[in-house]
């Protein structure tokens, strides 16, 4: 070996070593879950550079697996691959920090949580962001790390006690491939800490977690049977079978959420599960979840979609954008497609015909599923659209070719009744006899909204009028014209000409053309003096109680567009 280079942690990467290791997940066996799906990524990168790669083509994949290796008498856990591996460089940047975006409001809300002693929300969202390999520490107080990357010549060894440094050094002559050795604290049932060197525990935790790593997961078994005799068996602990490419009628309800669990590290069970084969020309198999939760980073940038691409069981990639539209980012699962190329990119993607018309299948299948829900689960339903309205949402400006499929499964808020959401086809039923307009009013607080002056006329004439108060609520009305043949129409925007007849107020034209001349004098005053606020002043027969309101053009940004515009630079 070399000299030993001490390195410190990033900040931030301390402070999540710091709850990991100050037991923040009360289920310490997810350790293991989180090396082997490392391991297992090892080894699809290394398969797939073989396969892609021809510089690379004298690498040698024959039988990539994962070992575990317990070592009773030095306390010690060892997960291998034969996969991939790291260089030095990789180490630092890979381990040593996290590079992931929204690392800060993540440590904020577990902060928040911890101090509420939510221990369920703080594990559901280090489980979303995945802290993997920091986990280790929850059960270790010591680890090792060995590896060397596929087409390098030397190793690194990587070991930390996690309090802050870790030590780094050049290995000669080790196999391609990573091990981490974890040296084990002692078994305490109070702090959740199972014998991690019990052989049934290890098999247990593989069969519940890993079962569909699609890679095998070995361990050397010592069996002593009646006349003493021991032999030593290589047991393959995971079934690897890949759910998706199973009939459904043979698949259980658990066997989904088991899987559900593990591709999306969500602690609660999915909403809806899809499962679908297409036959023909192009096939593919898809299994795609609904989550029940919205994830913490739903609405920052980065966030990436939650559909994995396999060819023909072979990993491929993750977040595929070309499967998936943005809006529908929170949709998690796997498409399995039969004749793709393994070599296939990202901008191959994108353009292939074929994959465009398994993203429209997939879209409508999801919403369809939504939709279903609505129909026969009301209570399921507005549990996903209070999670995910506000990115289906944005699909009404995204997806043009959705829009009337997106447009009846939009719930919000409304004047009949400050208890329920309505949808657009409710708020339609109930339409006064002679409306044909659907009227909103959108504004930052259900308050703001119910409180504007531009309400009163409708209020007293008995008119519902939607509340819109998500700030995206402003982009989509605004593209939107019309629902089932109905106008859509801002209560403040424009001259809205509610229906006289329908309550016999009118006034006549005798009374309107004298107040008309009652106020001749003020109006142009008025608008003179006002002039660098509005455009005019009008008489209006839209208040009952306040003297005057605000009313936008028909073609101007509204208030809290405007807000949201300002807000995002432009
Ligand atoms: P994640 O898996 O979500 O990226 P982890 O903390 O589990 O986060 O791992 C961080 C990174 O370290 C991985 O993305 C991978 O690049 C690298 N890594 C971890 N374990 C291994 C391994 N066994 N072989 C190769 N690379 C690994
Ligand atoms: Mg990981």
């Amino acid at each position: 070996g070399s000299s030993v280079e001490t390195l410190e942690f990033q900040a931030e990467t301390r402070q999540l070593l710091r709850l990991v290791i100050h037991s923040i997940y009360s289920n310490k066996d997810i350790f293991l879950r989180e090396l082997i799906s490392n391991a297992s990524d090892a080894l699809d990168k290394l398969r797939l550079e073989a396969l892609t790669d021809s510089s690379q083509a004298e690498i040698n994949t024959p039988d990539l697996h994962i070992w575990l290796e317990i070592d009773k008498g030095a306390r010690t856990l060892t997960v291998r691959d034969n996969g991939i591996g790291m260089t030095r460089d990789d180490l630092v940047e890979l381990i040593g920090t996290i590079a992931k975006s929204g690392t800060a409001g993540l440590l904020e809300k577990i902060k928040e949580s911890k101090e509420s002693k939510d221990a369920a929300t703080i594990e559901s969202l280090i489980g979303q962001f995945g802290v993997g390999f920091y986990s280790a520490f929850m059960v270790a107080d010591k680890v090792t790390l060995r590896t060397r990357r596929a087409g390098t010549d030397s190793g690194t060894q990587w070991e930390s006690d996690g309090e802050g440094t870790y030590d780094l050094q050049s290995v000669d002559s080790l196999p391609v491939g990573t091990s981490v050795t974890l040296h084990l604290k002692p078994a305490d049932s109070e702090d959740g800490l199972a014998d991690y060197l019990s052989e049934p525990k290890i098999r247990q935790i593989v069969k519940q977690y890993s079962d569909f790593i699609r890679w095998p997961i070995r361990m050397a078994t010592e069996r002593t049977d009646a006349e003493g005799e021991t032999t030593r068996d290589i047991d393959t602990l995971n079934s690897m079978k890949a759910l998706w490419a199973r009939p459904r009628a043979e698949v259980t309800e658990d066997e989904y959420h088991e899987f559900y669990q593990q591709i999306s590290h969500d602690w609660l069970a999915p909403a809806e599960t899809i499962h679908m084969r297409a036959e023909g020309t192009f096939e593919y198999e898809a299994l795609l979840f609904i989550p029940s939760q919205a994830p913490f980073d739903l609405f920052s940038r980065e966030t990436k979609r939650g559909v994995q691409l396999y060819v023909k069981r072979v990993f491929i990639m993750d977040d595929c954008e070309a499967l998936m539209p943005d809006y529908l980012r929170f949709v998690k699962g796997v498409v399995d497609a039969h004749d793709l190329s393994l070599n296939v990119s990202r901008e191959i993607l994108q353009h292939d015909r074929q994959i465009r018309g398994v993203r429209r299948r997939l879209v409508k299948k999801v919403l369809g599923a939504i939709k279903d829900m609505q129909s026969k689960d009301a209570e399921r339903y507005a549990k996903v659209w209070a999670q995910f309205g506000r990115a289906l949402k944005e699909g009404l400006v995204e997806d043009t070719d959705n829009t009337e499929a997106l447009l009846e499964l939009v719930s919000a808020a409304s004047t009949h009744d400050p208890e329920k959401t309505t949808t657009l086809r409710e708020y339609v039923e109930r339409m006064k006899d002679g409306q044909d307009t659907i009227y909103y009013l959108t504004g930052e607080t259900r308050a703001m909204v119910e409180n504007s002056p531009h309400m009163e006329a409708f209020a007293a004439k008995g008119y519902e009028v939607l509340i819109l108060t998500d700030p995206v609520d402003e982009v989509w009305v605004d593209r939107i014209p019309s629902f089932d043949g109905h106008r859509l129409q801002s209560i403040a925007k424009g001259q809205v000409d509610l229906d006289e007849s329908a309550d016999g107020e009118t006034e006549t034209d005798a009374e309107k053309a004298r107040r008309e001349q009652d106020f001749a004098a003020l109006l142009p005053w008025l608008t003179t003096t006002l002039s660098e606020q509005v455009k005019q002043v009008r008489l209006s027969s839209r208040l009952t109680t306040s003297a005057a309101c605000i009313v936008g053009d028909a073609r101007d940004v509204s208030p809290t567009l405007e807000k949201m515009y300002r807000a995002m630079g432009q």
